[in-house]
Order: structure tokens, then C-alpha cells, then sequence
């Protein structure tokens, strides 16, 4: 059974990223390049158009967490089903070509892909750990998660 690997769209060079423009970087698309990859952009998969105002995942006691975009606009709801809907994506992928899924690369510090650490919520720059909501899926599935921060190319 072949190795997939799930892989952030932006990190490729599409234009998904809340500012309409990507993150590309050379060594996602080598990775890209030598392994069978399916890519994912949860955001747009829950309908939000790029370019968009940027959102960041906020903690309260009272209601857990929201993801709320910098005018204020709640899109927890948005966030919460792009990420499902490209979990069942990358799922339906795997199966239709009999494939195992072995792992991802996806953007850090995103409020969707960042795995480990993302914004704190106040739109200031601060960071602290934690996942995004994709990847969060991930990490409950047992699918190891990498970013282009800490992607080795010659580890796989
Ligand atoms: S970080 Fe994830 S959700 Fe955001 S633009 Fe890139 S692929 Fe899309």
C-alpha cells in the first residue's frame, strides 16, 4: 500500500492564504515533487474566499474556544467544517486509490494548519502551543504532522 502524505495548498504556491497571495516554499514542493501527496485548503473547503481578513483561534472559559476574524466576525462555524470536509476528502482519496495515509505537511501557526504552535488570539503576533483545527484532526487520527519549519526532505 502506497504512502500518502496530506499537503497545505498554500505551501505550494496557490493563492488561498487570508491575503490572496501563498506561502511557497521550495522545499514543501521537492517533498511534493518525490512523495504521493493529496493537498488540503480548509479554509476555502468551509467557503471562505481569498483574499479574507485573517482570523485567529480565541480561548475563553466561558465558550472554549471561537475563531474570530480580525473585524470581529465569528467563523468558528466556517473553520470547524472546511476542516472536516477535507478530512473526508483526504479519507475518500486514500481509499479510492488504495493508499495509506502516512503523514503531512502542513503551514505552520495557521488557526486551520498550524500544528504545535499558533497565534494567541489578540492579532499581535504572539504565539503559543497549540494546533489548528485541521490538524488538530490529524494529531486525534494518529497522523504525524509536520510544517515547512521543521519539514527534513532527506527524512523521508
Ligand atoms: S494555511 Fe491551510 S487553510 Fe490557510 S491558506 Fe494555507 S492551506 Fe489554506
Amino acid at each position: 500500500m502506497e504512502d500518502l502524505y496530506i499537503v497545505s495548498r498554500c505551501l505550494l504556491g496557490e493563492n488561498c492564504k487570508y491575503n490572496g497571495g501563498n506561502n511557497l516554499t521550495p522545499d514543501v514542493v521537492q517533498f511534493y515533487d518525490t512523495h504521493r501527496c493529496v493537498t488540503v485548503c480548509p479554509e476555502c473547503r468551509g467557503g471562505l474566499p481569498a483574499p479574507r481578513p485573517p482570523a485567529e483561534i480565541v480561548r475563553s472559559a466561558a465558550d472554549g474556544y471561537r475563531i474570530v476574524d480580525r473585524n470581529g466576525r465569528d467563523v468558528t462555524e466556517a473553520f470547524l467544517t472546511g476542516a472536516a470536509l477535507s478530512w473526508a476528502d483526504v479519507q475518500e482519496y486514500a481509499e479510492r486509490n488504495g493508499c495509506r495515509i502516512a503523514g503531512a505537511v502542513l503551514k505552520a501557526n495557521s488557526p486551520s494548519c498550524g500544528h504545535g504552535v499558533i497565534y494567541d488570539g489578540t492579532f499581535s503576533g504572539r504565539r503559543i502551543p497549540g494546533d489548528g483545527v485541521f490538524a488538530a484532526i490529524l494529531r486525534g487520527q494518529g497522523i504525524p504532522v509536520r510544517t515547512e519549519e521543521d519539514l527534513d526532505a532527506q527524512k523521508e
